[in-house]
């Protein structure tokens, strides 16, 4: 697997750290990484793994020192708003790292608008670019820690971060206006690059991120239901529809790529569905 060696760089420690690292062991990608070595060699199959600063995944992308990066999309746009040379592109959204870059100003300010305010953020690059077209007049100021207490300290009306669950604002007494973009990590390659090297191994990725939300489904039900609960089955192609002992009596056996809530279940059960398994998939191979 693998002929040609395939580097693939991650962030050494941080918010993506955790979630790389489970994306490729996941992907039958075995390795141990010891702290603070910059290369990992993975001991199954042909991949090195370089854990570097999330900063500089991208340019060691371009520059093809790595064939892939994971990134978040935020720091990868602010780059490539601010660095023209930089030659990457998205390959797939890989679904961990989920956040909003926003707007937010503190929740006793009576400011109406952005307009001639003076925003902090670490993303000056995507700020400008937003200001520039929504025709907004503004003033940005790049802060690359602690974003969020610039209003307090008097050198930013708004700031413009990442926000998750929204507890850092409120903890400093902030509420997030407008939305600039949504993140999550994505999978990057470089732009002129030959991507057969790699499409085993991201089909890898793409079988493991699949799965994450999908489910295996069994369950019993009359003859007459059959159409009503396969339309109720979230995300599911072509369900198997196999016939019980019992006269009348259908099982159906369904792969569901969309969640499948306890709300989903009681609404099947409501249907005429019986016996609803409701089965984790690991890995799916398209
Ligand atoms: P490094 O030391 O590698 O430069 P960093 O301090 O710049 O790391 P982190 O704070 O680890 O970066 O964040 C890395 C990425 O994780 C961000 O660019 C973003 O995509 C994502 N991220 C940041 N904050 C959150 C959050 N609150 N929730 C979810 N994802 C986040
Ligand atoms: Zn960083």
């Amino acid at each position: 697997m693998f002929n040609k060696k395939i580097t693939i760089a991650i962030q050494s420690k941080g918010r993506l750290y955790e979630e790389s690292k489970k994306l490729l062991s996941n992907s039958g990608i075995s390795f141990r990484i010891i702290e603070n070595r910059l290369l990992t060699r993975a001991s199954n199959v042909n991949v090195d793994i370089l854990q570097v600063r999330d900063d500089d995944i991208p340019s060691l992308v371009s520059n093809k020192v790595a064939d892939l990066g994971i990134v978040g999309k935020n720091l990868l746009d602010e780059q490539l708003a601010g660095d023209k040379s930089l030659s990457v592109k998205e390959i797939i959204n890989l679904g961990f790292s989920k956040c909003k870059l926003c707007f937010a100003k503190p929740k006793d300010s009576t400011t109406e608008s952005l307009n001639n305010k003076i925003i902090a953020s670490s993303y000056p690059n995507l700020v400008n670019q937003y200001l520039k077209q929504n025709k907004i007049k503004a003033d940005v100021i790049k802060i690359n820690g602690s974003v969020e207490l610039t209003p307090y300290i008097g050198i930013a009306d708004y700031i413009c971060d990442l926000v998750s669950s929204g507890a850092t604002l409120e903890a400093n007494n902030l509420e997030a206006t407008e939305t600039l973009m949504e993140s999550e990590a994505v999978l990057i390659s470089s732009n002129d690059v030959d991507d057969t090297n790699f499409f085993d191994l991201v089909n890898r990725f793409k079988g493991v991120i699949n799965a994450k939300d999908s489910k295996y489904v069994m369950l019993n039900c009359d003859e007459s239901n059959i159409k009503k609960i396969c339309s109720l089955l979230p995300g599911s192609e072509s369900p198997t529809i196999i016939p019980l002992e019992q006269k009348n009596k259908f099982a159906i056996h369904a792969l569901c790529k969309e969640p499948v809530f306890w709300e989903t279940m009681e609404e099947l059960k409501e249907n005429g569905a019986s016996s609803v398994l409701v089965l984790p998939v690991e890995k799916i191979l398209n």
